[in-house]
């Protein structure tokens, strides 16, 4: 069963997102909307709002989701471990909600080392010059 996360059921999330948010689930690689976004400005959590990641901080992993190497600020998102699924990975969610974002590897470009890698439909965009 999945935890409900507080906030999200007020706000207006497509069934996708809900199902990403929700139930960890993990959108179909190089569709997401955010993946070519080459725009300044924030990621924001899509269920509360939260600022997760500056679009300074995105690079293109190759892997077919939005990849960043750091956080917008930090505690701006909680890291679980997770084993489901026969691997060990650590899972990356929203600080201020508690939806579920995407996870973390250590195979990031330098200076952090960590390629954040999360679905687009956990995200919102604001664009900032
Ligand atoms: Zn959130």
């Amino acid at each position: 069963m999945a935890v409900k996360p507080k906030n999200v059921c007020d706000s207006e999330l497509s069934e996708e997102q809900k199902h990403i948010l929700l139930e960890k689930g993990t959108e179909a690689p190089f569709t997401g909307k955010y993946l070519h976004n080459k725009k300044k400005g924030e990621y924001t959590c899509a269920a509360c709002g939260n600022v997760l990641f500056m679009s300074d901080t995105k690079f293109d992993s190759g892997t077919g989701w939005p990849s960043f190497s750091d956080v917008a600020k930090k505690g701006a998102v909680v890291l679980r471990t997770d084993n489901s699924h026969g691997m060990k990975r650590i899972e990356v969610v929203c600080a201020k909600c508690g939806g579920h974002l995407g996870h973390v590897f250590d195979d990031g470009p330098t200076p952090t080392g960590k390629r954040y890698c999360i679905n687009s439909l956990a995200l919102g965009f604001t664009e900032k010059q």
